[in-house]
């Protein structure tokens, strides 16, 4: 097998892209892509401050490692989420990560913030753990960027990922979802501007450059993803993308060149405020975050 640019040997099959590839030209076409990424949505300059969320999984520790090796300034942000053994592990590959590759990191533990885990709140909240910890997690990578001055906060969320969000989106209407679901979404009063670099790259493509650089992330899944419906979504892009390869990159971009517009228009006369708590914008009386706190002090004053 012989590698597409250089005529070497090539170790990598992108069937995507259907190209082979040796591991040096692959890093190249891995970096190329994510710099398409970054220049098309303006995502962020070298004189940012970027704060990279890190869960300790795959996605997350490539991007800290390919944002950092471009040169960016960069700071990785961690919560701690108390989910048994999960936690202990993914904290350790962030932590041994961080101090590898010299990189300062923040970690912050979620009992200490709202002294409790994501099954309590998610039985407060009554909601799925996934949600809940999603709404808790974005709400405290803004608040720290916030406090501590960064300019953006970057996620690890990748083609296959957005793909799938785009999919369940689609099938269900979910239309406020469909107009904020884009690469970049830019500062706004009370809100840090957020980036996802990865979009043009697959969860393939990551695995692949995560064993050529030697990143030792957290392989045990979180013990709530297996309930979670995204999984269902990205079997089923996998199995479209495996008959008909490049449909994933085609769906999304043409969902954001030609589409998305249509439903950011309408989502634009949703009026935002925020919330009288603690600032954060909302179209709730006060915003998800504080109304998850109160429910927790009610329930620990019942008990
Ligand atoms: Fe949070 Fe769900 Fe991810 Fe677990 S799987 S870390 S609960 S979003
Ligand atoms: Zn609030």
């Amino acid at each position: 097998m012989k590698c597409r640019i250089c005529g070497g040997e090539a170790t990598i099959k992108l069937k995507s892209y259907n190209i082979k590839l040796c591991e040096q030209d692959f890093l190249n076409f891995f970096k190329r892509r994510v710099a398409e990424a970054i220049r098309e949505y303006k995502m962020f300059t070298h004189q940012d401050r970027i704060l990279v969320a890190v869960s300790g999984g795959k996605d997350s520790l490539s991007l800290w490692d390919i944002l950092a090796q471009m040169g960016y300034q960069t700071t990785g942000y961690h919560l701690y989420l108390n989910i048994a053994d999960a936690s202990e592990q993914a904290f350790e590959a962030v932590k041994n990560f961080a101090d590898k590759n010299n990189l300062p990191l923040i970690v912050d533990r979620l009992d200490e913030i709202i002294g409790a885990g994501i099954e309590q709140a998610s039985k407060v909240m009554k909601k799925p753990p996934c949600s809940v910890c999603g709404m808790i997690k974005r709400y405290r990578f803004n608040r720290l960027a916030e406090e501590k001055g960064f300019s953006v906060v970057v996620t690890g969320h990748h083609l296959d990922d957005e793909c799938a969000t785009l999919l369940g989106n689609l099938l269900h209407w979910q239309e406020g979802y469909l107009a904020r679901q884009y690469p970049v979404l830019e500062e706004k009063e009370g809100l840090v501007k957020r980036a996802k670099p990865f979009v043009y790259v697959g969860e393939e493509e990551i695995k692949i450059y995560a064993r050529v650089r030697g990143i030792n992330y957290v392989q045990t899944p979180c013990p709530y993803s297996r309930g979670a419906t995204s999984l269902i979504y990205k079997r089923i892009i996998k199995e479209i993308e495996e008959q008909m390869p490049s449909t994933k990159i085609y769906f999304l971009k043409a969902f954001f060149k030609n589409y998305r517009e249509r439903f950011y228009a309408e989502e634009e006369k949703v009026k935002l405020h925020p919330c009288p708590e603690c600032g954060y914008l909302t179209v709730g009386e006060i915003c998800n975050f504080c109304l998850l706190k109160k429910k927790l002090q009610k329930f620990s004053s019942q008990k």
